[in-house]
């Protein structure tokens, strides 16, 4: 594979702002894929379907390419990455491969939260930054006002701005042009002991793991004996290459190329993100700063026919990496499995994924942030609700409960702000401050503010978001940052059936919103379970306080009497029906609950 000079770069944006679109359009004009005359993309770097649907990048994906310029060859590797803040720490160790950044920003839209955390850590990491202005063929887009916006945010130097369409393909030749005169080559050297640096790790059904690797030092082949620093596990390479955008084996891979090895590495827990690869018995110092991924948001999976959960766990260890696995038990549910993601995003794709390719029929239970609780001689972390002790209970000998929190910014139009600070009280904010992004045009364009606060982290891994959408009217963008611990008035809330407390669906609720959190399920498990042959009590309780009521009646018992005379056969299927939905009932205390009535309570917010 040719390459006189390399160029490592990454795009970086703030969702929706065009960088699936920008990659296409790149690769086109390098020639590695071909132009559509049709349509506006195909989007080839968003390869899972859920970003798709959801117009996201979640998985770095990368891609070489070959361009001609002052008469050399240059070998320009993207890497692209994820654009959440879930992978906060997936956007940091990609951009650790490269040595500058394509900022782009929407000229319709402007700077939103997004666009300052990944500026923040592409200059960080010292990486050149190349400003690019998209979307210029907008009606609505306003070039100088946001290359305004650049300056005043970042310190940009309006004369260093591209202004491009990607729609349209204006400019983006440009874009070629400086990230060839712009970016620094990557240092490196080829008879250094090998050094090579894993920034994201794919899984193939039979190939096992592919990671996708930056080589510091050193050559890497097809044959060599390597071993991680962080697992000091060692495996062989069976292959290696470059993304073309799909796979193409090479002979070898370079210092200063970008590429993916194959090994023998069978699931993908085993592959962490930040890792430095390093030849059996030639070790070398780590890339500095690796942390292994943290899950900050727990959730129980379990799988609606007991007899699924060996698969269930086997694919999920296989394939998902970035979740950590942990088997659980639970009286309503079965045997299962607890997870830790990286955020809710990270949990929602991780369910449509499972969902999709491995078609298996599962329940999750409610998100769950890790808390700590503090005892006089210990500190335990409990990610489990049903772990959580009686803090009402003074025998516990519990002194306080820590529970995380985050550091949040919201950039909004001025008019909303005023409901933005009402979401965020509702939601336990506390030090909030605003300040404005810039004075609004001359137009009808209004003032943009920058909203900052602290908020617990369990306050937004529901539906903050999707009310942040809705109360801004899609205006609103948000990013947030680890914050911490902080102390706080927390406690269990437990639902009882007949008086039998139901596990799954214990939760960790603040004193504030203890009456609330308790009628709304209260009335939600009246919805949807089915009524008994006598009266069940539904109560939610914290210690040994009910905090809501609601009384199931009883059902009469005949279920045949119904039915009109005579027809003997209908009624012994009837009969027959009932026996073959007995089994799919899981019972609580002497309650019967079929598992649908867990899909309705869990899926519902
Ligand atoms: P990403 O989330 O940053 O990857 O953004 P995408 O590349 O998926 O683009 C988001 C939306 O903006 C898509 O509907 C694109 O078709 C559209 N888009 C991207 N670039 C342009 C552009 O230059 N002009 C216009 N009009 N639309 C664009
Ligand atoms: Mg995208």
């Amino acid at each position: 594979f040719p390459c006189e000079v390399i160029r490592n770069f990454s795009i970086i944006a703030h969702i929706d702002h065009g960088k699936s679109t920008l990659a296409d359009r790149l690769l086109e004009l390098t020639g590695t894929i071909e132009t559509k005359s049709t349509g506006l993309n195909q989007q080839v770097l968003d390869k899972l379907k859920v970003e798709r649907e959801r117009g996201i990048t979640v998985k770095a994906q990368t891609a070489s390419m070959i361009y001609m310029a002052h008469g050399k060859q240059h070998l320009l590797n993207l890497i692209d990455t994820p654009g959440h803040v879930d992978f906060a720490w997936e956007v940091s160790r990609s951009m650790a491969a490269c040595q500058g950044a394509v900022l782009l920003v929407d000229a319709s839209q402007g700077v939103q939260a997004q666009s300052i955390s990944v500026f923040h850590v592409a200059k960080e990491r010292g990486l050149k930054i190349i400003p690019v202005l998209s979307k210029i063929d907008l009606p609505a887009s306003q070039p100088e006002r946001i290359a305004a916006q650049l300056q005043s945010t970042f310190g940009i130097d309006p004369s260093e701005i591209l202004y491009i369409s990607a729609k349209t393909g204006k400019g983006v030749e440009g874009v070629l042009q400086a990230i060839v005169d712009r970016i620094p080559s990557p240092s490196g050297n080829t008879h250094s002991p090998l050094k090579a640096f894993m920034f994201d790790s794919l899984y193939d059904r039979y190939r096992g793991v592919i990671s996708l690797v930056s080589i510091q030092d050193g050559i890497i082949q097809k044959g060599d004996k390597i071993a991680s620093c962080y697992t000091r596990r060692k495996y062989e390479i069976t292959e290696v290459g470059v993304m073309h955008p799909e796979e193409m084996p090479t002979s070898s891979l370079q210092p200063g190329q970008v590429g993916y090895i194959a090994c023998n590495m069978k699931e993908s827990s085993e592959a962490h993100i930040g890792d430095t690869l390093h030849r059996v018995g030639v070790p070398v110092d780590p890339m500095p700063g690796f942390q292994p991924s943290k899950a900050m948001v727990y959730a129980g999976v379990f799988p609606v026919d007991s007899n699924d959960f060996i698969k269930l766990e086997e694919s999920i260890k296989r394939a998902y990496r970035s979740v950590t696995v942990q088997r659980e038990s639970s009286t309503a549910l079965g045997q299962g499995c607890r997870l830790g993601f990286l955020g809710t995003l990270h949990m929602d794709v991780f369910r449509q994924r499972l969902e999709d390719e491995y078609d298996a029929s599962i329940i999750i239970t409610a998100p769950t942030v890790p808390y700590k609780v503090v005892y006089k001689d210990r500190t335990v972390m409990i990610s489990n609700p049903t772990e959580f002790p009686d803090t009402s209970d003074t025998a516990s000998q519990v002194k306080v409960v820590q529970e995380p929190v985050v550091n949040a910014s919201i950039i909004v139009p001025e008019e909303y702000l005023g409901e933005m600070m009402t979401l965020c009280f509702a939601h336990r904010a506390e030090n909030l401050d605003h300040r404005y992004l810039d004075s609004g045009s001359t137009s009808e364009a209004s003032a943009r503010t920058i909203l900052t606060c602290t908020l617990p982290l369990s306050e937004i891994v529901t539906d903050f978001f999707d009310q942040l959408k809705s109360r801004s009217s899609g205006y609103a963008s948000f990013d947030y940052e680890d914050g911490g611990y902080q102390t706080s008035d927390l406690s269990k809330m437990v639902f009882l059936l007949n008086g039998k407390p139901v596990d799954a669906l214990a939760l960790i609720v603040h004193r504030s919103a203890q009456q609330e959190v308790g009628r709304k399920w209260v009335q939600k498990l009246h919805k949807v379970i089915p009524r008994q042959l006598f009266e069940v009590p539904i109560q939610a309780a914290v210690g040994k306080k009910i905090i809501a009521r609601e009384t199931l009646s009883a059902m009469r018992a005949d279920v045949t009497a119904g039915l009109y005379g005579g027809h003997y056969e209908r009624k012994l299927k009837h009969l027959e029906n009932q026996k073959e939905s007995k089994r799919k009932m899981k019972r609580i205390g002497s309650v019967d609950l079929p598992q649908e009535a867990f899909f309705n309570i869990l899926s519902t917010k």
